[in-house]
């Protein structure tokens, strides 16, 4: 007999990033006994994406969270360029699209933050922080819930349905020994803040220049930077001075050398290591992936965490009556979900592999060299028209999913009243 505590419920999502987070309220908003596991204590983790597409914008307008949204420390991006090879060039523009013309930077703490409040208003959601799933229980073949690590020590959540939503170093994907086509990239990210000044420029924009490659994000008080390094250089670059850094950042936004000394030391900056892949088969009997669990994106058009409540919002509505009833979840309505789904994000995957051996290989490879965008595209990003064509892959994306899911009669509720525990 199990010595550590069981707990019973209908759904147990595991991470509570976009994906998880988007499920766990729509299905509680439902009326679906939900309990939403996450290792960390908070979401206040600097690497987390902060790009709000209109996809996820029109998410929160069905469900009455958009003026909820918009009072966020927001900053709205209605164009975006890139400074290449000391050239200003227009590349996305959002503007003239309906119903927004525009996505929103946001840091992703208060989103995540905002979305669990919204939660925490349906008696069926149980987000349980500091709750780090380890493997999943198995029997005759089938999931029956996960193991977990808590504050408390370890523990079972036992559940009809168990959805992995853990991100791109998924423990479930792990544990169910499923197989990812892995697509490589050829870049990792180094990310850390730079002041921001009153003179500076407004616009959110990237710069490539003699091989190295950078996108300043506007988060009203600093600069969030991204620094492309070829992928596996992160220990080469490390064993240099910071200066090389410093200088680097200095020559591809001279705006920013006066500040450069703000990078102090190489532990304070992150390295993101960026992966793309996708599972061939995004469930098994009781178990399904979605978000980066099922298909690790490039940072690539800042799309990922909108893919991720895409997903999110697919699986809900899919889920949703089947979750209210009394009955198992039938695999096919799991594979259901994946044929949706796994479409627009093999597009969108297929135009950020694009870019990453057409523009950022070559851009990394050419030190010293002034890049150059081919005469044919300049002249064609001349028009909005043509631009409005990356904003509405990225902002919308090519299938768009909509809140199908009902609000259950009984509201307002505290958290925690989902699930029940056998052991105390
Ligand atoms: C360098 C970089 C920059 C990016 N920038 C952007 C951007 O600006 N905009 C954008 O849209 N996308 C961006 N992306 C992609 C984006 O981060 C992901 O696609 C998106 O976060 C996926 O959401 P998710 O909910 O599937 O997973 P995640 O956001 O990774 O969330 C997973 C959650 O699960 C938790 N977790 C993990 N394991 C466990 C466990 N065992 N038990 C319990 N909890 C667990 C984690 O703590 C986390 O909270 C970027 C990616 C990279 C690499």
């Amino acid at each position: 007999m199990s010595a550590v505590p069981v707990m019973h419920t209908r759904c147990c999502v595991v991470g509570g990033g976009p994906a998880g987070m988007m499920l766990s309220l729509l299905l509680a908003r439902a009326g679906v006994p939900v309990t939403l596991l996450e290792k960390h204590g908070d979401f206040l983790r600097d690497f987390r994406g902060d790009t709000v597409h209109p996809s996820t914008l029109q998410i929160l307008d069905e469900l009455g969270l958009l003026s909820k949204f918009q009072q966020l420390p927001v900053h709205r991006v209605e164009h975006l360029s890139g400074i290449i090879g000391g050239r200003d060039q227009p590349l996305v523009d959002f503007r003239g699209l309906k119903p927004f013309g525009y996505l929103e930077l946001v840091p992703q703490w208060d989103f995540l933050d905002m979305l669990a409040e919204a939660g925490r208003r349906y008696p069926a959601f149980d987000l349980r922080m500091r709750h780090k799933a380890t493997g999943l229980l198995e029997e005759n073949g089938r999931t029956v819930g996960v193991r977990v690590e808590s504050s408390q020590g370890p523990m079972e959540i036992r559940a009809d349905l168990v959805v992995a939503c853990d991100g791109r170093h998924s423990t479930l994907r792990e544990s169910a020994g499923l197989q990812a086509t892995d697509y490589g990239a050829p870049m990792d990210v180094l990310w850390f803040r730079m002041p921001r000044n009153p003179p500076d420029p407004q616009d959110t924009f990237g710069i490539v220049d003699g091989g190295h490659m950078m996108v300043l994000l506007n988060r009203n008080d600093y600069w969030q930077t991204a620094y492309l390094v070829p992928k596996g250089s992160d220990a080469r670059l490390r064993a240099q001075s910071i200066e090389v850094l410093r200088d680097s950042v200095a020559q591809l936004a001279p705006f920013l050398a006066d500040r450069k000394h703000a990078i102090e030391s190489w532990e304070k900056i992150s390295t993101l290591s960026v992966q793309v892949d996708r599972l061939d088969r995004w469930h098994r009997p009781g178990l399904l992936l979605i978000g980066d669990a099922a298909h690790a994106m490039s940072p690539i058009g800042g799309v990922g965490i909108n893919l991720a409540i895409q997903d999110a919002v697919a699986a809900a509505n899919a889920l949703v009556h089947p979750l209210l009833g009394n009955h198992a979840i039938d695999e096919s309505t799991l594979a259901q979900i994946q044929r949706r789904r796994e479409w627009p994000v093999q597009v969108v995957q297929k135009v950020q592999l694009t870019m990453q051996k057409r523009l950022l290989s070559r851009a990394l490879e050419q030190a010293g060299a002034a890049p150059r965008i081919p005469a044919l595209l300049r002249f064609l990003l001349k028009f909005r028209s043509v631009r409005h064509i990356p904003a509405r892959l990225f902002g919308y994306g090519v299938r768009q999913e909509h809140v199908r899911t009902p609000l259950a009669e009984t509201a307002t509720g505290s958290a925690g009243a989902a699930a029940q525990s056998d052991n105390p």
